[in-house]
């Protein structure tokens, strides 16, 4: 729908699965807009969980209710800080480290950032950067691979920022 000419994220859980083998792939995208394409790609897909954070309501207007069990949705108000942003995922955080994923991909877009011109949302590079230690945690105890792609980040300054934060907080 505009934003994505190639799915990387989906299409490299896919490859994972169906030509590498690897069973357990976990997805998360904390992209301000739902990772519609994704859900689309992965659902009812046994080998491959997906996690988004978006807000809603908001384009492209989808993930409310997810269309398989393999799919959860965390909307969050336009507004919703860190604060919130943090409840919605830590237990969710919890499922995936009980899961044990084999690989974690993720849709690492910072347009949630609070000086997003896009978004709504009120997250600061502190919340990137909390996001970041918990994944490279879930990641380290299963042993898992964590690969993120760069996704949405319309504020330049706010960007940078936010990347810098979010891996930094994975070393
Ligand atoms: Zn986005």
């Amino acid at each position: 729908m505009g934003f994505c000419l190639i799915n990387h994220v989906a299409v490299a859980a896919l490859h994972a699965v169906e030509a590498l083998g690897v069973e357990r792939v976990a997805i998360v995208d904390f992209d301000v807009h739902h990772g519609n394409g994704t859900e689309v790609m992965v659902a009812g897909h046994a080998g491959i969980r997906f996690w988004s954070s978006f807000q809603h309501p908001f384009y492209p207007y989808s993930g409310v209710p997810p269309l398989a069990e393999n799919c959860v949705g965390l909307p969050l108000a336009a507004g919703s800080d860190g604060e919130a942003f943090r409840s919605v995922w830590a237990p969710v955080l919890a499922d995936m480290m009980r899961w044990s994923p084999q690989l974690i991909l993720v849709s690492a877009g910072f347009d949630a950032h609070v000086r997003d011109p896009l978004g709504s949302l009120a997250l600061t590079q502190e919340d990137f950067a909390w996001m970041g230690m918990q994944l490279a945690e879930v990641a380290d105890r299963a042993g898992a691979p964590l690969v993120s792609a760069l996704e949405g980040g319309y504020d330049l300054d706010a960007l940078c920022e936010s990347v810098e934060a979010y891996l930094r907080a994975q070393l």
